[in-house]
Formats: C-alpha cells, structure tokens, sequence
C-alpha cells in the first residue's frame, strides 16, 4: 500500500490496530420521551471528554512531545463550543438519533465544512474534528481501550499503529509503548499525527485511504517513511532485505549526530555557518538541537496565517524574544511579512491578475504602514535580548531600502516616545530573490548589512516558472546556469564589499548541492534544522578552492554543472 511518508525511517514489527469508535457505534432512534435524557448523556460525555482533555494538556510529563501541549488545548476549546453540544442535541430531539448517532452526523457535517475551506491549515482542521467526536464516542461507549489486548511483550519487534487518524490525546497514551512506526488512512503531512511522529523520530505514513479496515492485529508491516510504502506480511526475503536498510540507515544517522559539536570547516580550513529556518517560535529548539550557529531565516508570515485577526506589537515581540532568548546570542535573522502570492491573510480575498508579482512582501508592508509599524516595534524591542537581524524580502528597488529605514527610524521614535526600551544593536539586511536585484546588486550590497538569497523564488523568476505549478514543475532547475550565474554575481559582490551572503531557499539544505554552492563561494547556508548535519557532513568533506575553480570554469562557458565531477 501507497501514503505520504512524513517521517523518514524503516520500522518493522507487528500491527497494533486502533480502535476507531466513529465506525463502529450502532445507530437506532430513540422513543420521543427519551429525547431530554438522552440529551443529558451526550452532555456528560462532552463534559468528561473536554475535563479528560485538560487534565491531560495540565499535568504533561516533562518528557512528552512539546507541541502536544498546545494541540491538547485546542481540542478542549473545541468541545468547550456550546454550538457542538446545541446542534447536536437539535438532531436527537427532531430526528431521535441516539447520542452516538447525532454526535457522528453532526461531525461529519462539521469536518466537510472544514474541508471546503481554500486554506490548508484551516481545511486540516476537519482532522481535529474527527478526532474530539471520536473522544466523546469513547466516552458514551463507556470503553477507553485504545489497542486491543495485544501483548506487547510476546514480541522483539517494537508494534506498528494502525489507525484510522491518530489525535495528540491518542498520542500522549501511546508515548512510553513501544511503538515503532505510525500508519493513518487520514491526514497530510501537517496532520498531527505527522507534527508529534517528527517530533519522537519514529516513521510514519498518513492518508493510507482504507488501509486499517485491510489488517488484523499481529501483521507483520514493514513501513518505508522515505516512499511511504507499506509491506504487509513481507516474505522473509524481503523482511531481510528491509532489517538491512534499517541498520544502515540507523549506522548513517548514528554517525551524523557525532557531527553535532563538530565544526562546519572545509578541508583547506574555511570556516562555514549553517544556519536553520524556522516558521514558528517553537521551532527554535530543533535548530540549537542540530547545532544551528543561528537562524537565518525566521519566516515571520506564519505568525500571522490562520487567524481572524492580526498579531499584536506584544504578542510579535513574544514570539521574536523567545527565539532571539532561546538562540542564546547567536544571531537570529527575522523576515518582516511575506505575505501575498502563496500565503494569505485569513479573510483576505483579493485576487490579483498575477500574486507573484503583485502586492506582495515588502511592498504589501509598505502599502500597509501599520501592521508594518507594529511589526518593526516588535523586532526592535526583541533585539534588546540578542542580535537580530531585520530581513526585507522581495527588495527589487533601493526606494524600497530606504523607505524601509525611514519605518525603523520612525518604529524607533514612537518606541522612544512611549518610552519602551529597545535595542539599537540591530542589523538590516535583504533578501535576493527578484533577477533585478542580483544583476544589479552593487548598491544593496553597499547600503545593507548583508543579503540572504531566496533562491525559491528567485528560480521562479528567473525561469518564469510558477513554483507551485506542478504542470511546468520539471522547467524548475536551481542547477540552470542563469540561476548559477546570479548566485555568483551576488556572492561574489558580497565578497568584495566584505558583507555576509546567504542562501536560504531550499537549494542551501539539499546536501547533493552543497559542494556546488562552496564551489560558488558561498560560506553561509540556512535550511531546515533536520538537513543540517546532512550538509555538515558535505561541508567537511569538501576543498573549497579546487570547488571554485571548477565551477568558476563551467559558469563561464554557461554549462550545466557535473554535481558528479564535483564530489
Ligand atoms: C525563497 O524564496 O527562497 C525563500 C527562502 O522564501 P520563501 O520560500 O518563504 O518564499
Ligand atoms: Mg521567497
């Protein structure tokens, strides 16, 4: 069978069923005198679900997954909803549904109205959904058991859960089981089975259809989190064949975290900053895990997505202070708002003719003077615990550097006047994602502290290739030499003005073009935090100067680069 792998790893061992109450209540109706009591039944079971929810979100072991605690949350402010419990009782009193029923009907309908919506994180909520109805149904089938009695001990291999979707409350029991891999027939790899599954490390597939109707309990699985294959009751050939990549994958993964605390330095002694991106404050701790020497981009748009209303300067500065704290003095790069082609405000429905190169990023921050005034306040006053580095994204014009200074020096003069201290020892910096600015870089480089270049967006640009279009996605080729040679022309500039150049689109953490990227000069790379010891270990393999000359020579000729002929 076929999902999305969204955790990487091989898991192998025995099926673990969940129980999966939403398919199996019986449905009857009441007799009309019963409407009222069973009304009260529902209510109780809500009651109980929701108090369950929160004594579990209050009493968290220190150990447990830290996103579960606000996920926890979420799911007890759902049923804290009195329109959950009104609806509901409204189809037991005028179709005479059982509670068990009712409750189910009405998830449904909740959950597609969910699925409708154009925002993937709000469609994604029709899971949450699922997952609380499903709580309750527990509750009023007055069984709690999540996995039926398998014993766990009669096996070497850790157990596979199967489940239909798997809630964080279902997370927090299974913690502490030995379990070695999830599989879920709903859920994308936003779900949270995928959000919790990363964070323990343990291979997952989602969206597997109707695979857990398909297995019985004590089936051997074999789950492949790169391909998201699953293999059920394998032959022993292939058993072998998996227990082998297993280990070696175990070995590679063993050897990489020994490169932790190891300096990312070529072999002819250049040193090299690998820095993380984040989208979310908390992500800050998975980028001092992999030992980031910073955050080199900080997408600040997710702070305000998936929300009614925007973020307050408070609620910013909360967000930026606790990763510039986290970071412990290394520096933390924050992109001011890009929002406008992929990412939206909630509510907002302005379509443009074309988004991408619309009103969007710095010149939707300029067009909106407030919501950027709030959020400069905010960086400046978190740069008062550390080194932050303001990053302007989609800079295609020097009015643009200056109108953005204008809006620091005047963020500066109303934080002076309300008298809240903040930090003067703040850098400023762009990105260099729009041709123009690459080809023309001399005076960005001159007046900006440094450049961090978006490769994402500057392919798009350069090829003219949507880069979520997946008709003309074989036309995207970071390796195409117009985008190598702008790449060049940009670190290159940086090098001679003596100002720091970056990479922090998706090319900077893919390790098979890393040697390329040091062969173009390029000293600085941020990337997800999981890619960066992959890249490390590239890093220190590598002779920067015999790179260059090598690149330096195709670029001239406009050639493809041989990524072969570099290793
Ligand atoms: C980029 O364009 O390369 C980039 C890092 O920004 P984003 O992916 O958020 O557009
Ligand atoms: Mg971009």
């Amino acid at each position: 069978m076929h999902g999305q792998g969204v955790v990487k790893g091989y898991a192998i061992g025995k099926a673990a069923v969940m129980s999966a109450a939403a398919l199996e209540v019986a449905h009857y109706r009441i007799a009309p005198d019963d409407a009222g009591a069973e009304c009260d039944r529902l209510k109780n079971a809500i009651i109980i679900a929701r108090d369950e929810l929160q004594h579990m979100a209050a009493t968290l072991p220190d150990d447990a997954p830290r996103e579960l605690g606000p996920l926890l949350t979420v799911h007890s402010l759902l049923l804290d909803d009195p329109m959950l419990f009104q609806q509901t009782c409204e189809l037991i009193n005028e179709r005479l549904y059982n509670a068990e029923w009712a409750l189910t009907s009405q998830g449904q309908f909740l959950a597609e109205q969910f699925s409708l919506m154009e925002d993937e994180y709000l469609r994604e909520r029709a899971a949450d959904i699922r997952q609380v109805i499903e709580r309750v149904l527990r509750v009023l089938s007055g069984s709690t058991a999540l996995l039926s009695n398998l014993d766990v001990d009669a096996f070497n291999d850790p157990f596979i859960v199967v489940a239909r979707d798997i809630s964080p409350a279902d997370m927090l029991r299974l913690r502490g089981g030995r379990f070695g891999g999830f599989l879920t027939d709903l859920g994308g790899p936003t779900s949270h089975t995928a959000i919790v599954a990363r964070s323990m490390n343990v291979p997952a597939v989602v969206g597997l259809g109707h695979f857990r109707a398909l297995i019985r309990d004590g089936d051997t699985l074999i789950v492949d989190g790169f391909s998201g294959a699953v293999l059920v009751n394998p032959s022993e050939q292939v058993l072998a064949e998996y227990r082998q990549r297993q280990a070696d994958y175990a070995a590679e993964r063993a050897e990489l975290a020994l490169l932790r605390d190891a300096p990312a330095m070529t072999l002819d002694g250049i040193a090299i900053k690998l820095e993380a991106n984040i989208e979310l404050p908390e992500e800050a701790i998975a980028a001092v895990e992999a030992g980031a020497d910073g955050i080199g981009l900080f997408r600040s748009e997710f702070l305000f997505m998936g929300r009614a209303d925007l973020p307050t300067e408070e609620e910013q500065y909360q967000a930026y202070a606790s990763v510039v704290k986290t970071m412990g003095g290394r520096p933390v790069t924050i992109r001011t708002l890009d929002l406008g082609s992929d990412k939206t405000l909630d509510g907002d429905v302005t379509v443009a003719t074309n988004p991408a190169l619309g009103l969007r990023a710095i010149r939707y921050c300029l067009a909106n003077p407030e919501i950027f005034a709030t959020q400069l306040r905010a960086l400046l006053r978190a740069s008062l615990h550390g080194h932050v580095r303001i990053l302007i994204p989609m800079i295609s014009h020097m009015h643009e550097v200056h109108a953005t200074r204008q809006a620091i020096e005047s963020a500066c003069r109303d934080l002076d006047e309300r008298g809240v201290p903040y930090g003067r020892d703040y850098s400023l910096g762009a990105m260099v994602e729009i041709p123009a600015i690459a080809i023309a870089i001399e005076p960005f480089v001159e007046s900006l502290d440094f450049l961090s270049i978006g490769t994402n967006d500057l392919i798009q640009y350069t090829l003219a290739i949507d880069r979520g279009d997946t008709d003309v996605a074989d036309l995207y080729d970071p390796m195409h030499p117009a985008v190598l040679r702008l790449l060049a022309h940009t670190i290159n500039a940086g090098e001679r003005a003596g100002k720091p150049v970056a990479v922090c689109g998706e090319m900077a953490g893919d390790a098979r073009v890393t040697k390329m990227l040091l062969g173009l000069g390029l000293t600085e790379f941020s990337m997800h935090p999981q890619q960066l010891l992959d890249v490390k270990k590239e890093v220190r393999q590598a002779h920067t100067n015999a790179l260059r000359v090598k690149v330096a020579s195709a670029l001239n000729r406009a050639e493809r680069i041989d990524l072969a002929a570099l290793s």
